[in-house]
């Protein structure tokens, strides 16, 4: 049994890489920013399928809260299963802004980076002594690192930076055999951006319309590709972007 820890795990997509990485034999730390009961209804689904669970606050917004996030994970690990260290990191918490570039202010900008570029960079840096030898680290980036969703300037282009920090990382952390991969998801219907891709009919089918598979995705496709990175036989695959998006845009 290996432990993952998974930012976001309360609902969309970090919900699903909760549960999916628990069915594949894992336990799991989720956090919460504001929806403790969504996230503790995670934890109680997690445990009646036999695994361990706990769900913990974080801002990842707010690095200055990352040492009381560090020791409230180093008391978890210790509480729940006698150990020091954990196994896995998934940075998956982030936020979309729609902000086209001729109007996008240094404030959305600056909401932007530090979720989604410096929060994962500081949250993994300060739990890096946890992770045990061996470890993995998933960064979750987007499409929209490659291709354009106009209004997403600035987020595609920190995804894109998330991107190449991971090949860093994987150089920078190899010597402990802890390696570091991109999930890139195309398109989820979730509560993202308010919601768009799952509750906006047609903007949903123009972009299935530009998959290969004709639909875009639940969340539940993108918890089975991290459970899956996270298995023993994906340990060769290092500093990758898997793209997951039913083929959009080939
Ligand atoms: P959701 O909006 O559905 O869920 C967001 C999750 O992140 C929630 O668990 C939320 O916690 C948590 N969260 C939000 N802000 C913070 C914060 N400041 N600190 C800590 N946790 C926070 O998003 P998705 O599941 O759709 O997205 C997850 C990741 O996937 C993001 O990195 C996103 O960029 C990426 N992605 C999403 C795509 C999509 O189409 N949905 C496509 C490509 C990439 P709480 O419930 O407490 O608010």
């Amino acid at each position: 049994m290996k432990i993952a820890i998974i930012t976001g795990g309360s609902r969309g997509l970090g919900k699903a890489m909760a549960i999916s990485v628990a069915a594949h034999g894992q336990d799991v730390i989720l956090t919460y920013q504001h929806n403790k009961q969504d996230a503790e209804a995670v934890v109680a689904q997690i445990e009646q399928s036999g695994r361990k669970a706990v769900a913990l606050q974080l801002d990842v917004s707010d690095s200055t809260s990352f040492p009381a996030f560090r020791d409230a994970v180093k008391q978890a690990l210790k509480q729940t299963w006698n150990r020091d260290t954990f196994n896995f990191l998934v940075n998956n918490a982030g936020i979309g802004i729609y902000a086209p570039l001729a109007e996008a202010t240094e404030q959305q900008f600056d909401q932007l980076v530090n979720i989604n570029l410096k929060g994962p960079l500081f949250l993994t840096q300060i739990l890096l002594p946890l992770i045990e030898d061996g470890g993995r680290i998933i960064n979750i980036s987007s499409g929209l690192a490659r291709f354009s969703g106009p209004g997403y300037g600035i987020y595609g282009a920190l995804k894109g930076s998330i991107e190449v920090l991971t090949r860093y990382m994987a150089t920078e952390f190899g010597s402990r055999h802890i390696t570091a991969n991109v999930v890139a998801p195309g398109p989820i219907a979730t509560d993202f951006g308010g919601g768009a891709v799952r509750d906006n009919a047609a903007y949903n089918q123009a972009l299935a319309s530009r998959t290969a598979l004709g639909r875009v995705g639940e969340a539940e496709d993108i918890g089975g590709v991290v459970a899956s990175l996270l298995s023993d036989e994906m340990h060769w695959i290092n500093g990758q972007r898997i793209e997951a998006s039913g083929g959009i845009n080939l």
